[in-house]
């Protein structure tokens, strides 16, 4: 699976993200807050007029203050919404606490958030004012890990898995591949559900379509779906929707209240494909 939100990396003082070599997104930065290499990851943080903080790991987009929530709601609530009665649900990946933030407005029993990089974490503490209150709520455990291992040797099972992965590169590489998704479903109970960002509708086809060939292979129910992502490549992303025996239409429950995207019109909608990436996945 390749996300691929980028061709070029870049770190200049204009915050420009190729897309490919002739377009992309570029931020003007008011103040540059943070900038250091993790034993991981580029890691900067910088604040823009109109988007307020935003994070990139290694000169990719990851988050901003003023549309992360297309992305979290549309990442998070379609499982939680299917699913007949989440408990126990893991995020993969995640350490700027978007995800945490909109599973913990369910009543669920336990969060476990597996991240491998603990300097995300504490910049995300200091730049993005929801993660803090999650880390210390009662049902998160906060586990410091490469999500992969973490899989390969936990004996804990989910009822929901959420794989909040940066780009196929780097750390996040093992993360993106069939083998894992197929550690991943060991890690679901009955019923389970696993949803994963895998990237630009319009930039990424091929590899949405290469992970769509393998994932089938691995579960009987495979559902894409889109959502508006402002500052992600081609400002529009594909999301998958996986299990054994939950269809995602079939919803047993409405969303919390409070939220600013998700609604089951959207959640509704958001299943419906348009002809070209339809035609690229049958
Ligand atoms: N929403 C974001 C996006 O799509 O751009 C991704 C969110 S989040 C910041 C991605 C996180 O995954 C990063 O904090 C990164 O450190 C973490 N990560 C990368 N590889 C990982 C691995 N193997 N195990 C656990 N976490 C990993």
């Amino acid at each position: 699976m390749t996300k691929n939100k980028s061709i070029k990396r870049t770190d200049s003082p204009e915050g420009r993200e190729y897309h490919t070599p002739s377009a992309g997104i570029f931020f003007k930065i008011k103040n540059l807050l943070y900038r250091q290499n993790s034993p991981y990851q580029k890691i900067e943080v910088f604040k823009n007029e109109y988007f307020g903080n935003v994070l990139l790991l290694d000169g990719l987009v990851q988050t901003t203050e003023r549309d992360e929530f297309f992305y979290h709601e549309m990442l998070v609530h379609p499982a939680l919404v299917a699913h007949p009665a989440p408990q126990n649900l893991l995020v993969v990946g995640g350490g700027d606490g978007g995800a945490l933030k909109e599973v913990l407005r369910f009543p669920v029993k336990y969060v476990c958030l597996v991240e491998i990089d603990p300097q995300v974490i504490e910049v995300s503490k200091r730049y993005f004012p929801w993660l803090l209150p999650c880390l210390k709520d009662q049902r998160t455990e906060l586990i410091i890990a490469d999500g992969r291992k973490f899989i390969e040797e936990t004996d804990k099972r989910f009822d929901i898995i959420l794989v909040d992965s940066s780009d196929p590169v780097g750390p996040s590489a093992s993360l993106h591949q069939k083998r894992f998704y197929k550690k991943l479903k060991n890690c679901l109970n009955r019923n389970g559900i696993v949803v994963a960002q895998v990237g630009s509708p319009f930039f990424h086809l091929e590899s949405i379509k290469q992970i769509s060939t393998s994932l089938k292979e691995l579960f009987k129910i495979v559902s894409f779906y889109i959502s508006p992502v402002p500052t992600y490549p081609g400002g529009s992303w594909c999301f998958v929707f996986l299990s054994d025996g939950i269809h995602p239409l079939h919803t047993r429950r409405d969303p919390p209240s409070g939220l600013n995207y998700f609604n089951l019109d959207i959640h509704r909608s958001a299943f419906s494909l348009p002809n070209f990436l339809k035609e690229k996945l049958e």
